[in-house]
């Protein structure tokens, strides 16, 4: 699976489940039965107060082992903010972000490792160690390749029009994707190399699905790590990916934004067409639009399912059509 932050953690909850892998204390089962492979988009990742946060591994870890805050999506259930208060009450910026304290702890033994020179994968895995998420949580990479907005300022007079770029977690959590989104950069990509493990497990795959995630700045951010995208042209398993766009809109975030800057239609036949049908230079063989969404993309075979993740059966039965899809019958 190529997964973001909510929608893909959400979304690999379903998979697991029709799967018959179980709750989150499943240890990760490599005799006999299936196994999923997660490849974690790391472009929303960023150093605040001296600490590597990395929010969408981190929503992945938490909502398969169990510690996520359901209603919110992100973060830790239980959350407290004590030390975002002190934080504000010394003035330290940036003051926008939510660091609640049982989150810290997290980044606190994440940054530590890092800094003993430990890599990303193997700093996730040790953190999964303690939270079992059932699945093998990668790191699209290891280096550090953050996404950037280029936004464009207010003009004023005869002056041509100004651009600024800002890190993907300013524009969104900061400015709430309000301030109107140019481009979006992947600063880093061009030394990046996928992390440990990645190129080999989309190579040795039964099947590749990509989650029902942002399809910009988390499938996009992931695919921007060179190789990634190669690996999925050249995987002997069949491409499918889920739409995140329901009737002409994102069934939640910024995805929306994100999809005008550049120049996709919002809409999950336009997404299909915008990642590209394998056979054309693309990554698709396949494509899940929701009940009633039709698409067609040359190239790619697509299937109208329901794809709102309501509930946990609901989101088994997305991964089932996905499988279904993908496998060979
Ligand atoms: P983020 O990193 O937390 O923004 O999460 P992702 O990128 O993994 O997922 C965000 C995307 O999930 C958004 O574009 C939503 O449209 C999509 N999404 C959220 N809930 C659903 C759902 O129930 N069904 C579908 N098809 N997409 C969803
Ligand atoms: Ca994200």
């Amino acid at each position: 699976m190529l997964v973001g932050g909510v929608g893909g953690a959400r979304f690999l909850l379903g998979l697991k489940a029709a799967l018959g892998l179980g709750d989150h204390d499943t240890e990760i089962q490599d005799t006999g039965t299936h196994d999923i492979t997660a490849v974690v988009n790391t472009g929303d990742d960023i150093w605040l107060h001296g600490l590597r946060i990395c929010p969408d591994l981190d929503t992945c870890m938490y909502t398969l082992g169990g510690g996520i805050d359901a209603e919110r999506g992100w973060g830790r259930a239980g959350e407290t903010w004590v030390v975002k208060a002190e934080l504000a009450r010394y003035g330290a910026d940036p003051d926008w972000f939510g660091l609640g304290d049982l989150d810290l702890a997290t980044h606190l033994v994440r940054t530590r490792m890092l800094q003993a020179g430990y890599p990303l994968s193997a700093v996730t895995a040790a953190l999964c160690d303690r939270w079992r998420p059932g699945v093998r949580l990668l790191p699209a990479t290891d280096d550090r390749c953050e996404t950037h907005v280029v936004v464009a300022e207010a003009r004023s007079g005869h002056q041509p029009q100004a651009r600024r770029a800002m890190h993907f977690q300013e524009w969104w959590i900061r400015h709430h994707a309000q301030l109107p989104a140019i481009e979006f950069v992947p600063v880093g990509a061009d030394t990046a190399e996928p992390a440990a493990g990645v190129l080999d497990a989309i190579a040795g795959a039964d099947a590749v699905l990509l989650a029902p995630s942002n399809p910009v700045v988390s499938i996009g951010a992931v695919l921007a790590v060179p190789g990634i995208r190669h690996a999925l042209r050249s995987a002997g398993a069949q491409v499918v990916g889920l739409s995140p766009i329901i009737g002409g809109r994102a069934v939640r975030g910024m995805a929306e934004a994100c999809l005008a800057a550049i120049g996709v239609p919002c809409e999950a036949g336009a997404v299909a067409a915008h990642y590209g049908a394998r056979s054309a230079g693309g990554i698709l063989d396949g494509w899940l639009v929701h009940t009633g969404d039709q698409a067609t993309v040359p190239g790619i075979e697509v299937r109208e399912v329901p794809l709102l993740m309501t509930d946990l059966a609901a989101t088994a039965a997305m991964a089932r059509s996905a499988l279904e899809l993908a496998l060979p019958r």
